[in-house]
């Protein structure tokens, strides 16, 4: 029969939403292209494989798998991507009054310039759990107004800041308690390879069209997907799947609706990036730095990434955003300001062997980090922000509600809006229904 939908979906971004929406239809027999502003597949799944001594690599995007990543998880199976096993970078207790106890007894905290040892973070986690008790957070608090009302001490104050710039990218100014109190990890896996590893997996026999930004979406009747370099695809409908900044660099004609556009507006941004060395004293970080060390410094967490290996030199990979993001404007001073915490943590120099510093804030196409949506708007966020309007389908990490700013998030809106589009009624030429009638 003539279906009257004719054409592709076209998928603008390959990072993991866009290339798991492009997957799941392709494997249900409809035609996609994916068109990808960047020469590679993966977006803010970006692995650096290049360069580093033992043919280690590393992760300058989202890395760390939690436990929960249900989605991603069995993608991960269906395309044979295989997954480190958990390393529990928390200890929580049933108890627990917040997150932070569960990591103050297996983490590494360097605050106030000093590594605490284990008794004097067990002693920190005694005092927030009664700071805590005493003045139980409220459902969508400020972390920093939690700090100053329930008058935590100096030490204390700079571990809750910490762990709160480490689970969300932001400054204990713009997050909210539930960071902090909210459920703790089961423990944190990654992808074997690297968590590009996975886009490329999925992207794997896809029609994927790289190193070409989309400049325009036409959206009258079918869609019609312009691109910087004047290529033009038309399709039946169209994906935005391109992060929450780079969708608003995209020209929609007729435009999105203002709802759509307020809400993006007022998310707040996590802005930053990664600084990220190798070390020739492997075994000695590797110590140290089995589970995040958290600081009140600029850089808020550090790990050693690639934790399959158990021999050679380590890479250390550290966060630096919120305000501390400045640092990363000075590659030479961002990984001396590393070498010296590193140093400090394993309590004896080190040398370095490569740095890297992977800034998303100044990277022209991806603009930040994420994003991560006040928690107690979150529904109404994602409601607004994954609804569907003139053929226009929209997947990422920012429009889905309880995991925003996940990988996880991302996968699971590839399958949202794949499910939409499969389960869209199809329209065929009246003509045909007819004939198709009369003969049965
Ligand atoms: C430093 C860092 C650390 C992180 N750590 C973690 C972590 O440990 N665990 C975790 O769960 N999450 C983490 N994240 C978040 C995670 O990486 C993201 O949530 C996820 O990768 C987002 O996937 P996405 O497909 O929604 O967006 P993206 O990966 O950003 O994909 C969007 C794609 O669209 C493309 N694009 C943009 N504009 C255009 C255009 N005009 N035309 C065509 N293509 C375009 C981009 O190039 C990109 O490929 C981290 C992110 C960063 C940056």
């Amino acid at each position: 029969m003539r279906n009257l939908d004719t054409g592709p979906t076209i998928v603008i971004g390959a990072g993991l939403a866009g290339l798991t929406a492009a997957w799941r239809l392709a494997r249900e027999g409809m035609e996609v292209i994916v068109v990808e502003a960047e020469e590679r597949v993966g977006g803010r799944a970006y692995t650096a494989r290049e360069g580093w001594t033992d043919g280690q690599y590393t992760d300058y995007g989202g890395e760390l798998v939690d436990a929960d990543y249900r989605a991603l998880i069995a993608v991960c199976e269906q395309v044979g991507v295989e997954l480190t096993q958990p390393i529990a970078y928390a200890m929580p207790e049933d108890d627990d009054l917040s997150t932070v106890e569960g990591y103050l007894r297996v983490g590494t905290f360097v605050i106030q310039g000093e590594v605490l040892d284990r008794a004097s973070c067990l002693a920190a986690g005694r005092l927030i759990r009664s700071a805590a008790e005493a003045h139980p957070p409220t459902q969508g608090e400020i972390v920093e107004q939690w700090i100053l009302r329930a008058r935590l001490a100096p030490r204390e104050a700079g571990i809750v800041r910490s762990v709160a710039r480490m689970l969300c990218q932001l400054d204990p100014w713009d997050c909210d308690v539930h960071f902090v109190f909210g459920k703790p990890s089961a423990g944190f896996r990654r992808i074997v390879g690297g968590t590009q590893r996975l886009a490329e997996a999925l992207a794997d026999g896809l029609d994927v069209r790289l190193g070409d930004p989309v400049a325009r979406v036409h959206r009258y009747g079918g869609v019609a997907v312009e691109t910087e370099s004047g290529a033009s695809y038309r399709g039946s409908r169209v994906v935005c799947a391109t992060g929450p900044y780079a969708m608003a660099q995209i020209g929609f004609d007729p435009p999105m609706v203002e709802e759509k556009i307020s809400t993006v507006q007022s998310l707040l941004p996590a802005m930053g990036g990664k600084v990220i060395a190798q070390y020739a004293e492997g075994d000695a970080i590797r110590e140290r730095f089995r589970e995040v060390v958290y600081t009140d410094d600029a850089f808020n967490a550090c790990w050693v990434t690639m934790h399959e290996a158990t021999s050679g030199p380590a890479i250390v990979t550290s966060f630096v955003t919120g305000q501390a993001r400045h640092l990363l404007g000075d590659d030479d001073a961002s990984l001396a300001r590393l070498d010296e915490l590193v140093g400090q943590v394993v309590d004896g120099p080190v040398t370095r062997l490569r740095g890297e510093v992977k800034n998303w804030w100044a990277d022209p196409i991806a603009m930040g980090v994420t994003v991560t949506p006040y928690d107690p708007a979150r529904p109404a966020i994602a409601g607004t922000l994954s609804a569907m309007e003139r053929r226009t389908h929209m997947a990422g990490d920012y429009t889905e509600g309880g995991m925003a700013g996940t990988l996880e998030a991302a996968v699971r809106s590839g399958h949202r809006v794949a499910d939409e589009i499969l389960r869209t009624p199809q329209r065929f030429h009246i003509d045909d229904i007819n004939e198709r009638l009369a003969r049965a």
